[in-house]
């Protein structure tokens, strides 16, 4: 997880405000660290960032002074390197060819060995993401302009990346061949935006264009608008079925399919395969499993209530660093509403079950309110393996779906019954078939190991 966004106009305008709001609209991807990334009157990259939520992180008003033709900005939640400031982004950089910045989006599955190659011919890092490969990767071709030079880097990596690049005046976005994670393109009179999710350009006053597409380079500068493509040969798509069931957010199109719209499906396709009769109320864990709950209650013709109520003021508990914190969190997150549940059989919808902890403290809530019967319906499948691209669940061992079957795990939360999605449901709910979308971490079917093999001669 990670939001990214950037901006490109013909003549300089405060264009760090729209970077500051896009990083707004995309906070739910990143609570760590907010930061942007400019070209200064001068030529010169400048960058400010900060650890925490965007408006701890970065001052809207300071930002707003600046004039610019090409920003980009980025949230942060950390999958490879520690939440640390040095490791907060954009990264940016001065090398023999000019500026460039980079927000990325994702997880490189070779990003270690890159390193590694890179250190033993003497790269220095500065940080411990992945996304600093990329930067030593150009500064390794400096004999090719900028843009060959950026496109001879993506060429070598492999697993996750959507990014927003600064290079000198132009502004950059690549997604990786495999189009893991979102980014999309809109416009706003002759202002060109990249962001992660749509919802971004929304609160811009842009209009979506379109997705950029699975290994797309799209180049934005004085001369209007180019594609290009990442030298590699065609990869099937692996976009990520987590972004449709949990990450993004609902008011998101991605991959031309309405996150809103593929929730509320995943709702109503798990109510087909794993009914509840006899129960009378259905609701949904706030706020990723509400809209599969409606569709769960529309299609079994159950009453609907939202009677879990969420304090709006504390962080989702997934992307907090630390067990301790973990449970604190949803301690003090969720509550039931005690008058709804009295004497009530409920079903429960969330959107997925990740260490267990979420579902069985609300199990427990639920029934000292008065709940007759709790049945937890998942509107996904069981989460196993653990994600390399570029999200944070934990090792398998740590999740419950693999410690446990569901017998097991149905007593641990200590719910009347449970149920998940089925794959095929999933696939479905989303549109797209077997073959065209991620759902490692729930199969374990991760890119074949043919697709990692490159050469990383420089
Ligand atoms: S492994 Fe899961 S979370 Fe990771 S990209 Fe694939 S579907 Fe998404």
């Amino acid at each position: 997880m990670c939001g990214v966004f950037g901006a490109y106009s013909p003549r300089p305008e405060p264009l760090l405000e729209d970077v500051y709001l896009g990083l707004y609209a995309l906070q739910h991807r990143g609570q760590e660290s907010a930061g942007v990334a400019w070209i200064n009157g001068d030529g010169m990259a400048k960058t400010v960032k900060g650890m925490g939520l965007v408006h701890d992180a970065l001052n809207q008003h300071e930002l707003s002074q600046q004039e610019t033709r090409v920003a980009i900005g980025h949230v942060r939640y950390s999958t490879a390197g520690g939440s640390l400031a040095a490791n907060a982004q954009p990264l940016v950089a001065t090398y023999a060819r000019g500026p460039v910045g980079i927000a990325h989006n994702g997880n490189l599955t070779n990003g270690k060995a890159i390193a590694q190659y890179l250190e033993s011919r003497g790269a220095i890092f500065q940080s411990t993401t992945d996304t600093e490969v990329i930067i030593h990767l150009m500064a390794h071709q400096a004999h090719k302009p900028p843009l060959e030079a950026l496109i001879g880097a993506l060429r070598r990596l492999v697993g996750a990346y959507s990014l927003a690049v600064l290079l000198e005046d132009r502004l950059v976005a690549a997604r990786d061949p495999w189009g893991f994670r979102p980014l999309v393109l809109g416009k706003r009179g002759d202002v060109t935006y990249i962001a992660s999710e749509s919802c971004a350009l929304d609160i811009v006053g842009a209009e979506l264009i379109r997705d950029v597409e699975p290994g797309e380079i799209v180049v934005v500068d004085e001369k209007g608008i180019r594609s290009l493509r990442i030298p590699v040969e065609p990869k099937r798509h692996f976009g990520c079925a987590f972004e449709y069931v949990y990450f993004a957010r609902p008011d998101s199109i991605i991959d031309g399919r309405s996150v809103y719209a593929v929730r509320k499906e995943l709702g109503r396709l798990l109510a087909k395969g794993s009914p509840c009769p006899g129960a009378n109320l259905v609701t949904g864990m706030p706020d990723s499993g509400t809209l599969a709950a409606m569709g769960y209650a529309e299609e079994s013709s159950i009453a609907y209530e939202k009677a879990i109520v969420r304090n709006r003021y504390v962080g989702r508990t997934f992307i907090q660093p630390t067990q301790r914190v973990r449970d604190l969190g949803v301690r003090i997150k969720l509550n039931p509403v005690p008058h709804l549940m009295e004497g009530k059989d409920v079903v429960v919808v969330d959107d997925s079950i990740v260490r267990g902890t979420t579902a069985q403290r609300i199990v427990t809530l639920m029934r000292g309110c008065g709940a007759r019967n709790v049945h937890l319906r998942i509107a996904s499948p069981p989460v196993r393996f653990p994600c390399y691209y570029g999200i944070d669940t934990p090792v398998s061992e740590e999740l419950a779906a693999a410690r446990m079957d569901i017998e097991g795990l149905e007593r641990q939360v200590g719910a009347c019954s449970l149920a998940y999605l089925r794959e095929e449901d999933l696939f479905e709910a989303i549109g797209r078939g077997r073959n065209d979308v991620c759902t490692a971490c729930f199969s374990g079917h991760y890119l074949e190991g043919k697709e990692i093999d490159h050469d990383l001669d420089l």
